[in-house]
């Protein structure tokens, strides 16, 4: 998370649109290229090949084809029938059964009902193929419809679904215990979006509170939580709490980001940790892109540099 002037400096380069134009550009290009630390690559072949990696290394994966905010039936459709293909490949090439989604992907912003039916077509498929499917959170305008959504189909019987819960929102503890009364699964992640002060603490130090709060919670009554930070210090926190009421390592697990401290991933599973690496590919990787650079003013500097040093080399 971003403090004060660096927010502001990130937000004026975000909207600018010969930043977006040349990113969008030098991005992906070429296996070098910057993007390419954080997203996987634009096809299914090329997030297969980063999830045998993570599995190589002793680690699961949750496959992310990258999309959201669709602005009509047919491109929600699409996103649909793209997702079960996702999924069809996975079961072809043997990955772990484990996707992340976006409402809005799937038509949340044009019809409810409609993104909650091709929600269902994903379920279709994915279920009976013992595939878990977790419901990224988006921001905060779509944060009570994402978990009323999430508690219908969970009492409709649907059980291999989970919901991601943001402690930046000051509403996200009551919602923690609500999700737990339920049964219902949670990954825990402080929130990659910019939100109002109506909605979302403003300081670091607040919204970091708030993560240890829910830690604690979720290590000792949730329901195979995901602690999904790349924070050592809440990671050395989820140990101590674990520890200090005998939860095992195999009844919750770490989560992080494709390209982020790979040396946290290896050193949690070294130490007998489960981990497991959030794998984002397509072609619809600027949103996805722009939220992690927002978390890190270096990041900005090593795409700049990548920029530049394309540009010149090309
Ligand atoms: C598996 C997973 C799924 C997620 N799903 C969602 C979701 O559905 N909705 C949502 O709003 N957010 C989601 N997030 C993002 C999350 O909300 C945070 O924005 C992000 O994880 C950064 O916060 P942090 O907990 O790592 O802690 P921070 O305090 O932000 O960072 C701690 C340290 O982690 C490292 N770090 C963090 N981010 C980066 C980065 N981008 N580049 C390089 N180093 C970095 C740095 O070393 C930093 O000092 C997800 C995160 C993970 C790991």
């Amino acid at each position: 998370m971003l403090d004060g002037a660096s927010k502001t400096v990130f937000h004026l380069i975000a909207r600018s649109q010969t930043f977006k134009k040349l990113a969008s550009h030098y991005g992906m290009r070429q296996p070098s290229s910057f993007a390419r630390r954080f997203i996987a690559g634009e096809t299914a072949a090329e997030a297969m090949e980063a999830a045998r990696a993570v599995e190589a290394g002793g680690m699961t994966s949750t496959m992310d084809l990258l999309g959201e905010s669709v602005t009509s039936l047919d491109k929600a459709d699409a996103a649909t029938r793209d997702y079960i293909a996702v999924i069809d490949a996975m079961i072809a090439s043997g990955v772990g059964r484990n996707v992340s989604l976006k409402l809005t992907q799937l038509g949340l912003d044009v019809d409810k009902a409609m993104a909650i039916d091709n929600f269902r077509k994903i379920l279709g498929r994915a279920e009976p193929a013992d595939f878990f499917v977790r419901i990224d959170m988006e921001n905060s305008p779509y944060t009570e419809v994402t978990l009323e959504i999430f508690e219908t189909l969970w009492r409709h019987g649907h059980r291999q679904i989970g919901v991601v819960l943001q402690s930046a929102l000051y509403r996200s503890e009551n919602d923690l215990g609500h999700i737990n009364a339920l049964g219902g699964r949670v990954r825990l992640t402080k929130g990659a979006y910019k939100e109002p002060k109506a909605a979302a603490y403003q300081k670091k130090a607040d919204v970091d509170a708030a993560f240890a709060r829910m830690v604690k919670t979720l290590i000792t009554t949730g329901h195979y939580p995901a602690i999904a930070t790349h924070d050592p210090a809440m990671i050395e926190l989820t140990r101590a709490i674990a520890r200090e009421h005998n939860v095992a390592p195999d009844r919750f697990e770490f989560q992080m980001l494709n390209g982020v401290r790979r040396d946290l991933q290896t050193m949690l599973v070294k130490a007998g940790y489960r981990v497991r690496v959030y794998i984002p590919f397509g072609r619809e990787w600027f949103p996805y892109f722009m939220r992690r650079l927002g978390e890190r003013p270096a990041n900005v500097m090593f795409m700049l540099r990548g920029i530049f040093g394309e540009r010149g080399s090309s």
